[in-house]
């Protein structure tokens, strides 16, 4: 089901983190079409800092916060958030997600958006029961991912019941009536585009156009990154 773009200031806010190393069209329309799908108000596109769950990006930071503002410049519903690359410490979810829960008050719901792949790894994240007390999360399917998102529910939900206040919702407008604690798989346009597939074609002196916007290959080749 598709909700129509909503500008109401109370609706959603969605969340995309990522090392983005570099952004890619899968990133872009996760973003794209979570918020039509979901009705968000908009995407906070959040590049790691320091990822805790993996060894260091090979690019640094700054350089991947610029690739994100570059993709993002002509979408008024991506907004590009350094609170992770600003901060001092290492980049775990939860404390983003208590960040923006500060800024954006108790009320609001948040949407933290996950790939298949980053949700079945979700009970390995740093306090991730207290995930669900800070936002939703809505989880899109990924080619080549076992984990599509109508399996999710077998996988997960004992787990959450066990350990969390989290639960599973079956339509987007649930989001809207809590700040938090749900769980939605949404579907996407399947890409199997990932940042590992840029790097090593670009590694190997192969195209990437198509697969990244213009504007970034541009950053790219100038910054003379992934050679
Ligand atoms: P890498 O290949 O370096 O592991 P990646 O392409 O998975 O990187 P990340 O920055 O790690 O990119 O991903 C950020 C988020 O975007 C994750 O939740 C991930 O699941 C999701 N994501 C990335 N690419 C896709 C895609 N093609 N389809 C759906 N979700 C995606």
């Amino acid at each position: 089901m598709t909700i129509a773009p909503d500008s109401n200031r109370d609706a959603p806010i969605g969340i995309l983190g990522g090392t983005f190393d570099p952004i890619h069209f899968g990133h872009l329309r996760l973003a794209e079409e979570s918020c039509e799908t979901l009705g968000l108000a908009r995407v906070l596109l959040i590049p790691s800092g320091q990822p805790p769950h993996r060894a260091a990006p090979a690019t640094p930071a700054k350089e991947r916060l610029a690739m994100a503002r570059l993709a993002a410049e002509d979408n008024a519903a991506m907004e590009v958030d350094a609170i992770e690359v600003n901060a001092a410490t290492p980049s775990y979810t939860v404390h983003t997600l208590e960040r923006l829960r500060e800024r954006y008050g108790a009320a609001r719901p948040l949407v933290l958006l996950l790939g298949a792949d980053a949700f079945a790894g979700l009970t390995t994240w740093h306090r991730w029961q207290n995930l669900f007390d800070l936002a939703h999360l809505a989880i899109a399917n990924r080619p080549g991912h076992p984990s599509h998102a109508r399996h999710l529910p077998e996988l997960l939900s004992d787990a959450l019941a066990a350990h969390c206040n989290g639960r599973f919702a079956d339509r987007p407008e649930a989001l809207c009536a809590a700040p938090s604690g749900l769980v939605l798989p949404f579907e996407m346009t399947p890409l199997a585009i990932s940042a590992s597939l840029i790097r090593s074609r670009l590694s190997a002196g192969r195209t990437v156009r198509y697969l990244i916007p213009d504007s970034v290959l541009d950053y790219i080749h100038s910054h003379h990154l992934y050679t």
